[in-house]
């Protein structure tokens, strides 16, 4: 069980720990909001014309592509179902809308786009205005002494429940060649101490989800770091402004991170042992938090967002041991929820259980909301015992156990080294 304890940290320079011993996320009484975005409708933008909004920050090229397509999947004529002829068109053969859920079912694609979303808002032409969601007090309240002499109703953030987020921002993501990766790993086949690496590219189309996006990695930048088998800490990084000009230079940016999480099985073989998975975890919490933390510090311009901004396209790419014992790559994002969390200073990661997270109790420095999460929205492969399935009362649960903190995050559909 030596494997189980392993965790490892991504500390940042100057960030000190915010590890507690006891995982928990508390509630008191179960009420819900519904959801975490709000639409308010009359104040929206158009999403169809493919121009920049003349305010607010400017949206990202691949972003600005993909507002001019009118994202309908197009399907041939069907011959046994289609009784037209080659020029006709009726319900088996006319254009899909790209949201449409058994076309994703069918082609194994688990979340729609973040554009095929933004459509599906808008598909009745209704106006829409997306919000982050925010666990802080409102800032200026004029009814009561601040915090923690008084709260009311109109300064007090809402409670929250997690829910699986619908949609991703980014689909894919695609190293232009085995060289780059290759090379990061080098690291680690030497010394068998984890790695962390930036990754720099660009954002563009993907063909194969509707209206889909696609971070294509063309070089990976390992900053200062100190690590060890089981940790890496990222130290101050005196290249970090020099690289980042370098990159822009060359037409790149900063497009996500990765991580290793590698132990040799049997290194004649080449082989690796299998870590992470169902029965343990996909992304620790403290990876939650590092990714809500990068993904906060790239946040993605979007012409929908009251704030000019909604998520944000940066991914996560964990490199570990899969099924087969080889080295394997899989992408992540946390979700909006997770970033909000991880923003406003509620989620912490736990000591000892590294697939635990907890949410922080309100003190005299900080009101944190009640954070629920629905039972149904879990992972489902999770064997639950017979006392969580008492309805509501799971609800409750004072902790975000193992499998329930994937609801803060999600996979994308492909890490792939071209050519695929
Ligand atoms: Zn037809
Ligand atoms: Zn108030």
């Amino acid at each position: 069980m030596v494997i189980q304890k392993r965790r490892k940290s991504w500390k940042l320079p100057g960030h000190a720990s915010t590890s507690t011993a006891q995982p928990n996320i508390h509630g008191k009484n179960s009420c819900y909001l519904a959801d975490v975005q709000t639409f308010k409708e009359g104040s929206g933008v158009s999403l169809t014309e493919g121009v920049a909004s003349s305010t607010g920050p400017r949206e990202d090229d691949v972003d600005l592509q993909l507002y001019r397509l009118d994202g309908k999947i197009q399907r041939q004529r069907d011959n046994k179902l289609c009784r037209h002829n080659s020029r006709g068109c009726c319900v088996h053969c006319s254009p899909l809308e790209p949201w449409d859920e058994n076309y994703l079912k069918e082609h194994n694609i688990r979340h729609m786009s973040f554009h095929a979303y933004l459509r599906k808002l808008t598909a009745n032409g209704a106006f829409i205005s997306l919000d982050e969601l925010s666990c802080r007090i409102k800032p200026g309240c004029k009814e009561h002494p601040p915090w923690p002499r008084g709260i009311c109703s109109k300064c007090q953030p809402g409670a929250v429940t997690l829910n699986r987020q619908v949609y991703r921002h980014v689909d894919n993501v695609m190293f232009e060649d085995a060289h780059i990766v290759e090379h990061f790993l080098a690291y680690w086949r030497a010394t068998g101490h984890q790695r962390i690496g930036y990754l720099y590219g660009q954002y563009e189309i993907h063909p194969d989800v509707p209206l889909g996006i696609r971070a294509r990695v063309a070089a990976i930048y390992e900053p200062a770091q100190r690590s060890g088998r089981d940790e890496v800490q990222l130290q101050p990084d005196e290249r970090e402004t020099l690289v980042e000009k370098l990159a822009s230079m060359l037409g790149l940016r900063r497009v996500g991170w990765l991580f290793t999480d590698l132990l040799s099985d049997d290194v004649t073989k080449g082989t690796v042992r299998q870590i992470r998975g169902v029965d343990t975890h996909f992304l620790s919490a403290q990876e939650c938090i590092m990714a809500g933390h990068l993904q906060n510090e790239h946040p993605n311009a979007c012409r929908c967002a009251s704030s000019g901004y909604f998520g944000s396209k940066f991914v996560t790419v964990c490199v570990t041991g899969d099924s087969n014992r080889q080295v394997h790559m899989e992408g992540y994002q946390v979700s909006g929820q997770c970033q909000a969390l991880v923003r406003d200073g509620c989620l912490l990661p736990t000591k000892d259980a590294p697939e635990l997270g907890y949410i922080r109790d309100s003190s005299d420095a900080q009101y944190v909301p009640d954070v629920y999460y629905k039972k149904a929205l879990l992972y489902t492969k999770i064997s639950e015992s017979p006392s969580e399935r008492v309805s509501g009362k799971a609800l409750q649960t004072p902790r975000l156990a193992p499998r329930r903190i994937t609801v803060l995050y999600y996979k994308l559909w492909e890490v792939y080294i071209y050519p695929p």
